[in-house]
């Protein structure tokens, strides 16, 4: 039974060597056959360079580096792409998620569970403006999905079942931590305690995880343009009223006055054209994206023995 662990970098050269050790000592430790699968995000530091040293120390590394940064998504795709394990873990190269885990997630595989589950029990430290934005992110993204997202994350183990349905989905804009709950399977919880990062900073802008949750709500949820609709029914109705007054007022000979009016009703039905276009905009937009088909990520070097032929000799490394 090999276990695959994939972790995206991007710009982490402090964390690789670190973070390969430790999950190397941990691994073995409990005597669970592992092969670590680090993805460069098109890093601009040198993390592919780190990945390369640690590969050479330890030949259960393996790797790509991507041509430039495609995002986490993409990283966590390829990582799947590229993992042989029988069982795969993905998490964060940075150690927030604790490894001390991994063994409780192997275990509940080891008894059958084909997906484990990693569950925050805090966030961690963060500025509040990013405990704010993620918090409101992750209450919309909960009632779109129907599905609890604040305390889910991208920590997890997929049995290779779960991932290969991953893999063969046609999707290009993928939200892997939904996605893996969609495929439904026997799942398992763990919870973990979210750790301080020890070298480097997050990645995330505010910016970033605002156009992270519209992208990634939209990609789950039509909800949006059922809102046009809506807001359409509203306009109807309030035109009706107003079609009534305007009506009784012109057959009563009062009808001058109404600028106010006029005013008010070209502005908010304006706004609400708008705000339907630039929805139905967006849904148009990704659909373009998908049609396009172009690849999820393109990898420019790799790392380690990558032939699937290649995994019972590292096996026995
Ligand atoms: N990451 C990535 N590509 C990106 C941004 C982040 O592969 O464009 C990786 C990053 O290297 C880390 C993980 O995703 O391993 C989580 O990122 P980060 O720690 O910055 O996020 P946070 O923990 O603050 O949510
Ligand atoms: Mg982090």
């Amino acid at each position: 039974m090999l276990l695959s662990i994939v972790l995206p970098a991007y710009n982490e050269e402090q964390n690789i060597s670190n973070t390969a050790e430790v999950l190397a000592g941990l691994l073995a430790e409990h005597s669970i056959e592992y092969e670590l699968v680090f993805i460069s995000d098109g890093s601009k530091d040198a993390t592919f360079q780190e990945m390369l040293k640690a590969s050479a120390e330890n030949p259960r590394i393996i790797g790509a580096e991507f041509s430039r940064n495609f995002g986490k998504e993409a990283a966590i795709f390829a990582g799947l792409q590229l993992a042989t394990g029988d069982a795969v873990i993905v998490m964060d190269c940075d150690l927030q998620h604790p490894p001390e885990v991994i063994p409780q997630m192997w275990k509940l595989w080891l008894n059958g569970a084909e997906v484990v589950e990693g569950i925050k029990e805090n966030r961690g430290k963060e500025s509040l403006p990013h405990k704010l934005s993620a918090g409101l992110f992750y209450r919309i993204m909960s009632r779109l999905i129907k599905m609890d997202m604040n305390a889910s994350s991208d920590f997890k183990l997929l049995d290779r079942k779960v991932v290969d349905v991953l893999l063969g989905l046609p999707e290009r804009n993928t939200f892997f931590r939904a996605l893996s709950f969609w495929t439904g399977f026997r799942r398992e919880y763990v919870s973990y305690e979210v750790r301080e990062r020890q070298f480097g900073e997050s990645k995330w802008s505010s910016l970033s995880l605002m156009k992270y949750a519209v992208t990634n709500a939209t990609s789950f949820s039509t909800l949006p343009l059922q809102l046009v609709t809506v807001m359409g029914v509203l306009a109807l109705l309030f035109s009706i009223v107003l079609f009534v007054q305007t009506l009784v007022k012109y057959l009563s000979g009062t009808a001058v006055e109404g600028f106010t009016t006029v005013i008010l009703l070209i502005l908010v039905i304006g706004g609400f054209l708008m705000l339907s276009l630039g929805i139905i905009g967006h849904y148009i937009a990704r659909i373009y994206e998908e049609v396009k088909g172009r690849p999820k990520y393109i990898i420019s070097r790799t790392l380690g023995d990558m032939g699937k032929n290649k995994k019972e000799e590292r096996k026995t490394v």
